[in-house]
């Protein structure tokens, strides 16, 4: 058994190598060191995991529970926590202090066991397995006691390390490419064959296992498997249409419809649907479920498709529509009745027990037409091939004038390459305006951004009362450079601070840009933004001239049109 100490004594050793080569070498040799029982942990641990992204087990904490738990087995405050986060900026070190203050201090609980007991990898696991399995009444706490106990379990430094796990962000500079490139070294096999399994199976635990166990053979044995999703294809935006059509020969055009990308996994009558972040929403959808179930024609299949929902005059409902399906844990019968969704099927991946991958998406797709009955509720993308750009463009219009987001530009001999954002698969959607916000508030930030404000709360202006609504929140689209002179700037509007939220004066407007204007009930002004990113600070504009509520009502009703 390997303790837990000798992988944070790794994770300091790597902290502190500055290149790549030197750190893939330090990975390769703790995944040697370990055993085939911790070497799939300690694969997911390495790179800030607990478990693999497309597995549906979640630790669910926030930094309330672990400040929580921390203050809870440092014995010091809550508000000493925030103070040492504040001051450290960082998790890990946070919880070092904040143990390495106790142990001074008076004889403690890891003190006491330190002797006799040392925490090992797969104790750690088992704790946060634990803790992604409670729910409900109660397992707030039960969260806690278990993150305590690690905590009081482990040295001062170990207590780092579990910390930053338990935010699943482990700051030591490892991803994916250093642990594939580790996993090649340690056990022989060639990167590529590292790399293509980890695409089909999603999971470098499971394939340095596989590469360790059986070398090179046994790793390109990986495949696709019914229920494991692998990550989703995505596409990259194009300036023109013209620029995309003149890239490929022929394109594939297809509408872009505006709802939310499922994963349909099916075995026989058994369907599973995963979500673009890959979570597991079968129980959500039962009425896709249905679909799938009656009308694809396979035994085994991998589906591609997005699921949209219609208003009574066809047009797509609001994006947050569809999420509302997506979340929903009670009531999905009722919700399912009010919110009944479309699929739209574009891609297949796997059928009766062949991965299509490679293939090109032609014969995907002559594939995918030739198991699905096109009714209602389910049915294939249509798709035009062309290399005309004004029959482009008429179809662009028409997704457009349908209220749909607009089109999907494919190269139609592309392979399927799963979590890739490549030239084979364009998007083209209109440009969004911009509003010019007046930020009203702000929130310290966390690691990096510690000591600066990092999020911004922002405000239409309602000329007939002249108060400032708030819209939404920015952290996106703000570079070093200016996080700290907006936070000087600020400094001096500050009205009040409770904690980490910041009352701010009126005074600065920033232009934002975003995807989508949603109603919502989070804020005053009725609506909310989706994505929204800050494109200038508009030194030019005072607030009275921000955009108003009116203007927000409009661009929002002209969406839905
Ligand atoms: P975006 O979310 O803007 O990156 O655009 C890519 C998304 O468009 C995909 O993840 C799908 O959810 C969605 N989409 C809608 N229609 C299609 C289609 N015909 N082909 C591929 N993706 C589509």
């Amino acid at each position: 058994m390997t303790g837990f100490k000798e992988f944070a004594q790794a994770c300091r050793t790597i902290e502190n190598i500055p290149g790549s080569l030197d750190m893939t070498e330090q990975v390769a040799q703790l995944l040697q060191d370990v055993n085939c029982d911790e070497l799939p942990v300690v694969t997911h641990f390495i790179m800030g995991e607990v478990f693999p992204a497309w597995s549906a087990e979640e630790l669910g904490i926030g930094t309330s529970l672990l400040y929580a738990a921390l203050s809870k087995a440092a014995g010091i405050s809550i508000k000493e926590i925030e103070l040492l986060v504040r001051d450290t900026g960082d998790i890990g070190q946070t919880a070092t202090k904040a143990l390495n203050s106790k142990s001074k201090g008076q004889a403690t609980f890891s003190s006491f066991i330190e002797d006799t007991q040392e925490l090992s990898i797969l104790e750690v696991f088992e704790r946060f397995k634990n803790i992604s399995k409670v729910s409900g009444k109660g397992s707030q706490t039960t969260k806690i006691k278990n993150l305590q106990y690690l905590f009081n379990s482990s040295s001062p430094e170990e207590a780092g390390y579990i910390a930053r796990l338990a935010i699943e962000d482990l700051r030591i500079g490892v991803g994916e490419g250093i642990v594939r490139d580790a996993i090649a070294k340690a056990f022989d096999v060639p990167v590529s064959d590292v790399e293509r399994a980890f695409m089909l199976t999603n999971d470098m635990g499971l394939v340095a296992v596989t590469a360790r166990r059986g070398g090179v053979d046994e790793v390109q044995k990986l495949n696709l498997e019914l229920k494991r999703p692998i990550k989703m294809m995505l596409a990259q935006v194009t300036p023109t249409i013209e620029t995309a059509v003149s890239e490929m020969e022929t394109a594939a055009i297809e509408w872009k419809f505006d709802g939310a990308r499922v994963q349909i996994h099916k075995d026989g009558d058994n369907i599973t649907l995963f979500s673009r972040r890959l979570e597991n929403v079968t129980r959500s959808l039962p009425d896709i479920v249905s679909a799938v179930r009656e009308h694809v024609k396979a035994d085994s299949a991998i589906l591609d498709g997005e699921a949209f929902a219609v208003d009574d005059s066809g047009r797509p409902r609001a994006f947050q529509e569809i999420l509302k399906r997506f979340r929903r844990k009670y009531d999905i019968e009722t919700t399912a009745r009010e919110i009944p969704l479309t699929l739209r099927l574009f891609d297949l991946v796997y059928l009766n027990g062949e991965n299509l991958l490679d293939k090109p998406l032609t014969e995907r797709r002559a594939a995918l037409l030739g198991c699905v009955e096109n009714t209602g509720s389910i049915k294939v993308d249509e798709q035009i091939l062309t290399s005309d750009t004004e029959e482009v463009n008429r179809i662009y219009n028409e997704a457009l004038e349908a209220g749909h987001e607009g089109i999907m530009i494919k190269n139609p001999n592309s392979s399927y390459s799963p979590g890739k954002r490549g030239k084979n698969w364009l998007k083209k959607k209109p440009i969004m305006e911009t509003l010019d916000l007046v930020v009203i508030g702000a929130e310290w930030g966390y690691g990096r951004r510690t000591n600066y404000m990092g999020s911004y709360t922002l405000a239409c202006h309602d000329p007939d009362t002249g108060r400032f609504l708030p819209i939404g929140k920015v952290g996106t689209g703000i570079n070093d450079e200016q996080l700290a002179q907006l936070t000087d700037t600020f400094s001096n509007l500050i009205i009040i601070e409770s904690g980490m939220e910041i009352e701010l004066k009126p005074e600065v407007v920033f232009e934002i840009a975003f995807e989508e204007i949603q109603k919502s009930t989070n804020y005053d002004s009725g609506f909310a933004l989706r994505f929204p990113r800050l494109v200038n600070v508009r030194d030019d504009k005072s607030p009275d001239e921000a955009d108003t509520l009116q203007r927000i009502e409009s661009i929002y009703s002209a969406q839905r049109k």
